[in-house]
Formats: structure tokens, sequence, C-alpha cells
């Protein structure tokens, strides 16, 4: 057997990765250009070695610190609801809370003009920031930081995505969206939450839950 084997280099290939973009679509995915990101976005990058013959199963993998990098529907799912439905509205400037292995703001930096990524856990940044640097994504900036306080620095933002589970939507984040810019957020209990869509308007909110789902908690102060 060739070494390459060993490694599961084959588990990660092109055919692979085409088996779980169809997979999403069947799952009900039908945004084109998140799909396209999906497929050209490795994602055993984004796991440790051992794990990476995994990387192409619809399934969140452990990324060590007690965290979970998230399944491949639920990025996708997220994404899609980001980036809404209107062409010619699509949003430019996107935070991410909870930047994690950093697969989830690989596939928005080929999607949006920027990215800002931030992560409670230092260990993680660290890791991600060479994720990205490999890669060659160099419209993500990222930060080691309590996200609950979302990065005021580069507020407002076109959209908001938050991919660990607080029991309410923080105010500082409510307050650095853009008007008529969306949120993405899973809700509620540490057992079980709702990923909902908040949307930003003239009267308020609006919101929508689109799914049931179960993240790691938001934890407040940094590691
Ligand atoms: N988007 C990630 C998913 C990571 S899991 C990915 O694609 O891999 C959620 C991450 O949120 C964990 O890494 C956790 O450390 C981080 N997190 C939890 N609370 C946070 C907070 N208050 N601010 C920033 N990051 C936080």
């Amino acid at each position: 057997m060739k070494r390459a084997d060993h490694r599961g280099i084959g588990m990660t290939s092109m055919r692979t990765r085409e088996r779980l973009v169809s997979r999403l679509a069947d799952e009900g995915i039908k945004n084109q250009t998140v799909l396209e990101a999906i497929r050209n976005t490795p994602r055993h990058i984004f796991v440790d070695e051992a794990l990476a013959s995994r990387a192409y199963e619809d399934t969140a993998l452990p990324i060590g610190h007690s965290q979970t990098i998230s399944q491949p529907y639920i990025v996708a799912r997220m994404t899609e609801a980001l980036l809404g439905t209107d062409d010619n509205n699509l949003p430019k400037k996107i935070l991410e809370v909870g930047t994690g292995s950093g697969y989830q703001a690989a596939i928005l930096a080929r999607l949006v003009e920027q990215v800002y990524t931030t992560e409670r856990i230092r260990a993680l940044v660290l890791q991600a920031r060479n994720r990205f640097y490999d890669l060659g994504l160099h419209n993500i900036k990222h930060q080691h930081s309590d996200g609950s306080w979302g990065w005021p620095e580069h507020a407002p933002y076109d959209g908001i995505l938050v991919t660990a589970s607080p029991k309410e939507i923080p105010q500082a984040l409510m307050d650095q969206l853009k008007m008529g810019g969306r949120l993405v957020i899973p809700v509620g209990d540490r057992d079980e939450q709702q990923l909902l869509l908040v949307t930003r308007t003239a009267g308020g909110v609006e919101e929508k839950i689109l799914d049931r789902v179960r993240f790691v908690s938001l934890q407040a102060g940094k590691l």
C-alpha cells in the first residue's frame, strides 16, 4: 500500500466531496453558490489528521477543547439563510462568533467580501489563522475575544452568524447589525436549541425558526 493510502487521501478526494455536496442538495440546500463553496473547501484541513477520513461525512466532529466543527448540513443551512434569496442585495461584510476550526469562516470567505470572526479559545484562533493562511483566504480577520460583545470596531455588519448557543440573543449583536441585516443564531438550552433567522427592520425585528439544532454553549470570557 502506498503511503498516501495510509493517510486516507483517498477518502478526501474530489469524488468524496462531490458525494457530500449531492447529499446536501438532496437534503434541501438550494443555493448553488453555497454548494460550490462547500465543494471547493477542503474540510479535512479543518480537523485533526486522525479524523481526516471522516471529514466528508455529514456529521459534526471534535476539534479539541470540548468543541466541535459543525455538521456540513448545518453550515450550509446557516450560510444559505445568511445570504438570503435576493441576488441583488447580497451581504458584503459578515461577523462570525465562534471561529472554532475556521471551516465556517472559510466557506463565508468564498461568498462575501470580508469576514470578521471571533473565538474565545486562543489555541483555536491560532490554528484557524494558519489554515486561512495556507488556503490563501486573505479576506478573513480574526480576533481572540468574547464574541458575545460582537466586534464593535467594524460594525455595522450586513450579517452576523453565531456558531455557539446563548440562552438569549445578545443585545450587542443586534446593535451591530445594519438595518435590513440578518442574524443567524442558535438560541436555547444546553440540550436543544432553535436556529433563528433574525432580520433587523425599521419596525424592530422579524424572527423565523429555521431548524432544531444542538450547538455548544456560548460562554463568557477568554481562554
Ligand atoms: N464555526 C465553527 C464551529 C465551532 S464550535 C467551525 O466552523 O468549526 C463553536 C465555537 O464557539 C467554539 O470554538 C467555542 O470556543 C466558541 N465560543 C463559545 N463561546 C464564545 C464566545 N463568547 N465568543 C467567541 N467564541 C465563542
